[in-house]
């Protein structure tokens, strides 16, 4: 197989899960639901966790339970967060990137804008032909197919043609349904996920070696 294209996701997959950011957009979260579902932090963390769980994110659950909010304001507070604050450039990450010889992209449940401020403050905005946000696939989440589908319109490339990176596997369902090569990041090895990487430097490991042929999609929990 011939590949094009590697799609990565942003949260928790370009960046380590410790930089702060990530507690930061789920503070900012919950302070939202607070304030417009008139809830106590307790019971917005609760919330918070359980639309996780059934829609693959917050938003996915405030769409199906709360249609008459206002989804873009709510993406317009939680991603507005001075990410510089707590991310810092990543010579090796982008060392990583520039090693792989292949169309690249960044993929996210978040808002492109959001993705591009990531991308800067980590200095490796300049290996990324794309970033596309959850805006730009009718706030589809992950866990959808179509949303996928979707995303690949945009960039025209097959799925049999691209190989997905991301650290939690339920959004990697539907990118290994239709196709795409998977790979697993800073998680345990899980089924469905053709490769695991412990951490986002080892994606550059596998991706070689699968571009040389050393190595096949397969199944890494077995
Ligand atoms: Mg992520």
């Amino acid at each position: 197989m011939t590949y094009e294209l590697i799609i990565f996701d942003l949260d928790n997959t370009l960046y380590d899960g410790d930089s702060g950011l990530l507690q930061e957009l789920g503070r900012r979260i919950r302070i939202w639901l607070q304030t417009h579902l008139n809830l106590e932090d307790a019971a917005a963390q609760a919330l918070q966790h359980e639309y996780h769980r059934l829609y693959g994110t917050t938003m996915g659950g405030l769409i199906v339970e709360h249609p008459d909010l206002d989804i873009h304001d709510y993406l317009q507070f939680v991603h507005d967060i001075p990410v510089e604050d707590y991310l810092q450039p990543d010579q090796a990450l982008a060392q990583m990137l520039v090693s792989l010889p292949l169309r690249k992209i960044v993929y996210t449940n978040a808002t492109s804008e959001y993705g591009w401020r990531v991308l800067a403050a980590l200095d490796v905005q300049t290996y990324f032909e794309r970033v596309v946000g959850i805006e730009e696939v009718e706030l589809r989440n992950k866990i959808y197919s179509d949303a996928y589908g979707r995303m690949l319109d945009l960039v025209g490339v097959e799925p049999d043609r691209c190989i997905m990176v991301e650290d939690w596997v339920s959004n990697l369902q539907a990118a290994k349904a239709l196709g795409m090569v998977t790979v697993l990041v800073g998680e345990e090895p899980a089924e469905h996920v053709d490769f695991c990487a412990p951490d986002i430097l080892q994606v550059g490991r596998i991706v070689k070696s699968l571009l040389d042929g050393a190595e096949q999609p397969g199944d890494c929990s077995s």
